[in-house]
């Protein structure tokens, strides 16, 4: 019989004995928080151009997911309900950090993934223990408890990489660590945790603990630890009050930086990359700073994908938890205003190689409910192909991270 030679192309042949199907060892799995098709498309006009591709566009294979929780008080997911739905498989409440509707908590394929003897991380320019990338390392029902969800971290699922921000949560309060309590920028960041010094903890535990850009370069081999400011790795305030969209460290660099030191488990890895100023500074309605998001974003599946060029046992998985400001791409038109003060349009924004420009609109400060896109590379990738539910996810990661024997 004739094997399908092309990892991903068609459909890997099914379990014929001794078939050599393509397997995934390593799966990286990327979300723009908030990112919908409409902030794919803005990015991609202002990135690539009129006729341009963004590198999360080339991606061999495109689908789309629905995101709707199981919430008796919701419609529209957030962020932590919809992780649950990746992490685990299941449907559940917003704010559930991979607990049932009833609190239970449920197997992660984070820990799973551990438990198959790979190599994990997550790396996110949110807290680090921020609703995404948490539920797939931890269980609480309550994803406002962050400290919680770092001792679990350091307990339980442990990560061999954990790169983002959120420092106040590792630490008691009145212990300022390398970010000063009640910084100029945001006084009401301090320290906040009430599970003891989980810096000094993870220490003990062997991570590297590293604060800056220099010594996140610095530190190779094992366990890595790097906090780079007190909350979010940028500061979302209203729209011209301070809002500042400038990681002190990029998502690509540490994203390399991740995926170098996870390459070394023989096992292969799962590594869990995060842009959170897409959803926040789409929460202020706020275009320039979205499109700067994306921008971090897009460079960091850059390096993904060409990881995943050079490693073809890697799943490389582009997506986003839910759409958020309901944002659209519009004409510059200003007769078709549909709000006023922070949810004014936003624009006129340059496309790249053209002299031609668009618009941002808005239509809520909050979530929506429409399909995100999803895109992948790499074997199972052509799973993604259709419509499905964000479940659908854990349906196809399961396979690689957590395989039943
Ligand atoms: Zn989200």
């Amino acid at each position: 019989m004739v094997l399908n030679p092309t990892p991903g192309a068609s459909g890997a042949p099914q379990s014929t004995a001794k078939a050599k199907a393509p397997t995934a060892k390593n799966v990286i799995f990327i979300n723009g928080d908030g990112m919908g098709a409409a902030a794919r498309e803005a990015a991609r006009l202002h990135l690539a151009g009129l006729q341009g591709r963004l590198t999360m566009d080339r991606l061999p294979v495109s689908g789309q997911l629905t995101t709707t929780p199981d919430d008796p008080k919701a419609v529209v997911t957030d962020s932590a309900a919809a992780a649950t739905a990746w992490a685990t498989g299941e449907k559940t409440y917003n704010g559930a950090i991979s607990v049932d509707t009833h609190g239970n908590p449920l197997p992660t394929l984070g820990a799973q993934a551990k438990a198959a003897g790979k190599a994990t991380g997550l790396v996110t320019t949110a807290q680090v223990t921020d609703a995404s990338p948490a539920a797939f390392f931890a269980n609480t029902a309550d994803r406002g408890k962050q400290d919680e969800i770092a001792r679990q971290y350091l307990d339980v699922s442990k990560p061999d990489v954990i790169l983002g921000g959120g420092e106040d949560w590792w630490l008691p309060a009145g212990t300022a660590g390398a970010f000063p309590d009640k910084p100029a920028e945001d006084t009401s960041e301090g320290s906040r945790g009430t599970k003891g010094n989980l810096i000094a903890k993870a220490q003990r535990s062997g991570y590297r603990y590293v604060t800056n850009a220099k010594d996140l370069d610095k530190a190779t081999g094992g366990k890595v630890l790097g906090l780079f400011g007190n909350e979010e790795m940028f500061q979302q305030r209203p729209e011209g009050q301070g809002d500042v969209y400038a990681p002190a460290v990029d998502l690509a660099t540490m994203t390399s930086k991740a995926l170098k030191t996870l390459d070394k488990n023989k096992k292969g890895f799962f590594l869990m990359v995060e842009e959170e100023g897409v959803d926040e500074f789409a929460h202020s309605n706020n275009g320039t700073r979205v499109l700067q998001s994306m921008q971090q974003l897009e460079k960091a599946v850059a390096v993904a994908r060409a990881y995943q060029a050079t490693h073809p046992d890697t799943l490389l998985v582009v997506t986003g938890d839910h759409e958020t400001g309901g944002l659209a791409v519009e004409e510059n038109d200003t007769a078709d205003e549909s709000g006023t003060g922070v949810s004014a349009e936003d624009g006129p924004f340059t496309i790249h190689g053209s002299d031609r420009t668009f618009t941002i609109d808005w239509t809520t400060s909050g979530h929506t409910s429409v399909d995100v896109p999803v895109t992948a590379a790499g074997p199972l990738a052509s799973r993604f192909t259709g419509k499905h539910a964000n479940t659908y996810v854990h349906d196809v990661l399961s396979q690689v991270l957590a395989p039943r024997r």
